[in-house]
């Protein structure tokens, strides 16, 4: 009889997820019970819809510029799954359930297991759901009650009927980091603005509303000048708003599912959201938010990644035993758990805290904390997502390769993850920005230690050792280096990487323990010790005069 390969499948990724349950115990107590039916059965769904996106595989946005008649219309056809998407996002609340008071503190802890659940399954349909998020938050945060009022109760619906997505247009063809060079024009007009001007990456064209950056006529340059602005972009029918029109969706390596387009404004009305200056520290909100759901996604599709790769390896034989029993595929597999766990439990606490600080009961502590771990936990985990991606397809041989299993989706989305919300350099200079304010460097170092205060175990004691002494060292050579810029600069990413990884030891060694304490396994110590063999400590002096070498 010939030979036919088994592909890979999923199970329910909620009970297949080896530390999500005991986190949710750990942090939630007796509420785990109230949200783990629905967690459930969106893990079933999960894998369910994992059939759905590979017979949508060949299908991308359309973009329509014009009718029969000659009309502008700008018309965005958005795939089957993607519709499926906004549905399902909708009506479990992967947006809103942040926002409801059920779960109090725990609102953000809660909705972001669902993301992490389902995610995955949604073809990068977290993207608009991340903004929409980002958007919400800043309008509440803005403090313009006649624009929270429109926009809050369709961003947060559970209704698919009324549920909005936002835009979040920064990036200009003069840069999406350095956005003070942003060059579109707000004018004042009939008593309102209109915006004039070219919007770069605006990922998700088929959102009802955006945010976005202008500079009022006569403001100076730089960022300060730019003001933050509400653009209506869709109305009832989905027609887009005058002034604006779809240049070209963007031909890009992944992502492939989300309409990303290149926008012309041209006279498009806009509403002035807080000041007519000072935009970029208005949007910061936003920021915060679009990559608290970055670093859950990179969790999430590793997870996705590595289910599937251990899938394969309980079915596929070779030299005469399947890949799970050869020793050394079951060692690669176990280095890439052993990274999923860090990140994962970097990934939440940032979720975590900023549940915490958005229902007012966080401590000073977790409060000068934040500002620096949300670009860690982006930029750490971003990083992770592309390296277990690209391993968990080579796991699979050469079917990972090969398009029609699905499996070479999983590194092209994970691609971005570094990329967009701040490139992993530039956050890696917001973190040491971030460390020289507010006692942030001293509430790193605390809430790492405060995770391994009750480490007892003698197996967790060398991965706890190496988390401190990590940790130590990339304080002192930031301190070191403050007098020396260019140095303290390029040795940036080190240290950023070095926060995040050590902060992920730390919290895989506290939850470690806990889980042994609570009769929930070894998984959890098992990746403490390999994480720390992996190194956690980046930290480094490279010669200047070499790197001139290399890249002159
Ligand atoms: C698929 C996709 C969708 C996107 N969707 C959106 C969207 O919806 N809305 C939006 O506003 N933007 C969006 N973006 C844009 C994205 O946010 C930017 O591309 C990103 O922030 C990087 O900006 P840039 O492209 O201008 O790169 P550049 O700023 O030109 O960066 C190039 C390189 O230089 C490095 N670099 C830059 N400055 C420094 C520095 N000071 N020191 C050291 N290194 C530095 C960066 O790390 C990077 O490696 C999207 C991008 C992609 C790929």
């Amino acid at each position: 009889m010939a030979f036919f390969q088994d592909p890979p499948r999923l199970g329910n990724q909620y009970d297949d997820d080896p530390i999500l349950a005991s986190f949710l115990a750990r942090g939630l107590e007796g509420e785990l019970a109230t949200i783990e039916p629905e967690l459930r059965e969106l893990g079933a769904l999960s894998a369910e819809l994992h059939g759905f996106q590979l017979a949508d595989r060949l299908n991308e946005p359309v973009h329509t510029p014009w009718d029969p008649w000659g009309r502008r219309i700008d018309h965005i056809e958005v795939s089957p799954l993607w519709k499926e998407a906004a549905r399902l996002a909708a009506r479990h609340g992967l947006v809103a359930a942040g926002y409801e008071d059920r779960l109090g503190p725990h609102a953000r802890v809660h909705q972001f297991a669902l993301v992490h659940v389902l995610g995955a399954a949604l073809d990068v349909y977290t993207c608009p759901l991340a903004m929409t998020d980002g958007a919400a938050r800043t309008l509440i945060e803005s403090g313009n009650r006649e624009l929270a009022e429109r926009a809050l109760p369709r961003l947060l619906s559970r209704d698919p009927a009324r549920a909005w997505t936002s835009g979040q247009w920064m990036t200009e063809r003069t840069g999406g980091s350095d956005v003070g060079l942003s060059e579109t024009i707000a004018r004042r007009h009939d008593g309102g603005w209109t915006l004039h001007g070219t919007k770069w990456f605006t990922s998700a064209t088929t959102a009802e509303m955006a945010l976005t950056l202008g500079r009022p006529d006569g403001n100076p340059d730089g960022s300060r000048g730019l003001a933050l602005f509400y653009v209506q972009v869709r109305d009832d029918q989905g027609r887009l708003a005058p002034g604006i029109s779809v240049n070209r969706l963007k031909d890009k390596l992944g992502t492939r599912k989300v309409p990303t387009a290149e926008l012309t404004l041209d006279g498009a009305p806009a509403i002035l959201v807080g000041g007519a200056s000072d935009g970029v520290r208005a949007i910061t909100p936003m920021l915060s938010i679009t990559r608290t759901w970055n670093a859950v996604c990179s969790v999430s599709g590793m997870r996705r990644g590595l289910n599937l790769a251990r899938d394969y390896a309980r079915r596929r034989r070779a030299f005469g035993a399947l890949l799970t029993d050869k020793p050394l595929h079951a060692d690669t597999l176990a280095g890439l758990e052993a990274e999923y766990a860090g990140a994962f439990l970097l990934a939440f606490r940032a979720v975590t805290v900023l549940g915490r600080l958005e229902r007012g009961v966080a401590t000073d502590h977790e409060a000068r904390l934040m500002r620096a771990l949300t670009p860690i936990a982006k930029l750490t985990t971003a990083k992770q997502a592309v390296a277990i991606a690209s391993e968990a397809i080579e796991s699979c041989g050469g079917a990972g390769y090969v398009e029609d299993t699905g499996l070479p989706q999983l590194l092209r989305d994970a691609q971005v993850l570094p990329i967009w919300e701040g490139t992993t350099n530039v956050l890696s200079l917001d973190t040491l920005r971030a460390l020289g304010k507010g006692g942030a460097v001293e509430a790193v170092v605390a809430d790492a230690r405060d995770h391994l205060a009750g480490v007892r175990d003698a197996g967790l004691a060398a991965p706890a050792q190496a988390a401190r002494a990590a940790l130590d060292h990339a304080v002192v050579w930031a301190q070191g280096a403050m007098s020396d810029p260019a140095r303290l600069e390029a040795g940036a990413r080190r240290v950023a990487l070095t926060l995040g990884r050590s902060l992920e030891l730390a919290y895989l060694c506290g939850h470690a323990q806990w889980c042994l304490d609570h009769g929930r396994g070894g998984y959890a110590a098992a990746a403490a010790r390999r994480l720390a063999r992996h190194g956690v400590d980046l930290v480094d002096d490279l010669d200047a005069a070499d790197t001139r070498a290399l890249t002159s």
